[in-house]
């Protein structure tokens, strides 16, 4: 393995989804709900396959899907996208990240992060041979702290990522935070990638607010948003990109050595899911939203400190009032102490974190999460 590779190791979600299987533990660790989505799009992908869609798609996704997707930017955002010149479709949102930074990052350059950071942003960065610059998100909720980001630029700076609805905390960026970053942003002429995949999956009034919609935005963002957690589909690996011609074209010259094409049946069926009423898409939030509201009231009868969770398919709880220090001690034994399996937040950092943070999932059946509330009041 190459040096710049050393140290990432098998996933964090590979090694509590092995623990979970092995010892019978609910699996609230790694982010995947245990009910497949709609049924017009899981029947919109078997006639798809039916109708013959089985062979490579066009490079950049095909055109029905990338019209869904500026339609869907238009309908929910009110922006305006070229499906031909400034749409992308991608093997899932991890591609399309990957993908950008490897595009627009020359080894030694500089990629600010919102820490904790979801971990495959690590690895890509030091994959492009970039460096990533860790902005740590402050106080009990974990909120932006513009001087902190202002104070990470520097003249090597090539791209700030943005995940909110963000995995792992669960909060939502609000207005002023987001406002913050497309201040320096166009301050300091940077561009901005933004991991969107939980836009349609925020609590009470949190509402996800695209960056590029923000004034002077549109030309620095490259937006990325996929279909695996939208549709409850996290397998289809279906993502795109929403950027100005001249980065899209740059993110498609490597996305293309990367996975080629990808999901040819599932572009078709997420055209169609893209296109569903907003009911449908109200009906999986409300879903989600009454899984968090299941799991958050057991978390703080544990003992637990809950940060809130606003949003994305996680739930955030400081475990220090239980007496543990060591988030990820306390996450491999969790399954044998009481039987559910949760991630330690640790992993989202580049160096020790200031709290034991743990990572639970609300993705599941209300019944699973009632039985997991059962096991984890155990801990008391
Ligand atoms: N995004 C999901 C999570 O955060 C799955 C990640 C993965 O398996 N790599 O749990």
């Amino acid at each position: 393995l190459v040096d710049r590779m050393r140290g990432f190791g098998t996933t964090i979600f590979a090694e509590m989804t092995a623990l979970a299987d092995a010892t019978g533990a609910i699996n609230l660790g790694q982010g995947f709900p245990d009910t497949d989505g709609p049924p017009e799009v899981l029947e919109a992908a078997q006639r798809a396959i039916t109708d013959g869609h089985n062979q490579y798609p066009p490079g950049r996704g095909i055109p029905a899907l990338r019209r869904a997707v500026a339609e869907h930017q238009r309908a929910w955002y009110g922006q305006n996208w070229d499906p031909d010149t400034e749409v992308l479709i991608t093997a899932g949102a991890n591609e399309a990240m990957t993908a950008t930074i490897l595009a627009l990052c020359e080894p030694g350059d500089e990629v600010i992060l919102l820490e904790p950071a979801f971990d495959s942003y690590w690895a890509s960065i030091a994959l492009a041979g970039a460096r990533a610059v860790p902005v740590p998100l402050q106080g009990h909720d974990l909120r932006l702290d513009p001087d902190l980001l202002r104070a990470a630029v520097s003249p090597r700076t090539r791209l700030i990522i943005v995940n909110s609805p963000h995995n792992p905390t669960g909060r939502v960026l609000d207005r002023t935070e987001l406002q913050a970053i497309a201040d320096v942003a166009t301050e300091r002429d940077l561009l901005v990638v933004t991991d969107e995949v939980y836009e349609h999956l925020t609590f009470d009034d949190h509402a996800h607010l695209p960056l590029a919609g923000f004034d002077g935005m549109r030309d620095r963002t490259i937006s990325i948003s996929s279909a695996g957690k939208t549709f409850s589909v996290t397998g289809w690996k279906i993502g795109w990109v929403c950027a100005v011609p001249e980065l899209i074209n740059a993110v498609t010259t490597v996305k293309q050595f990367m996975t080629y094409v990808n999901g040819a049946p599932f572009q078709h069926a997420i055209a169609a899911g893209l296109g569903l009423p907003p009911e449908r898409f109200e009906q999986i939030r409300a879903d989600l939203q009454a899984g968090r509201d299941v799991l958050v009231p057991a978390l703080a009868e544990a003992g637990l400190d809950v940060l809130p969770s606003q949003g994305t398919y996680f739930v955030t709880a400081d475990v220090s009032a239980l007496g543990e220090s060591d988030g990820l001690a306390f996450c491999r034994s969790l399954p044998e102490r009481c039987g559910v399996a949760a991630i330690p937040s640790q992993v989202f950092y580049a160096e020790q974190t200031p709290r034991p943070l743990v990572r639970f999932a609300v993705c599941k059946r209300p019944d699973v999460l009632a039985e997991a509330a059962d096991r984890l009041s155990a801990l008391h």
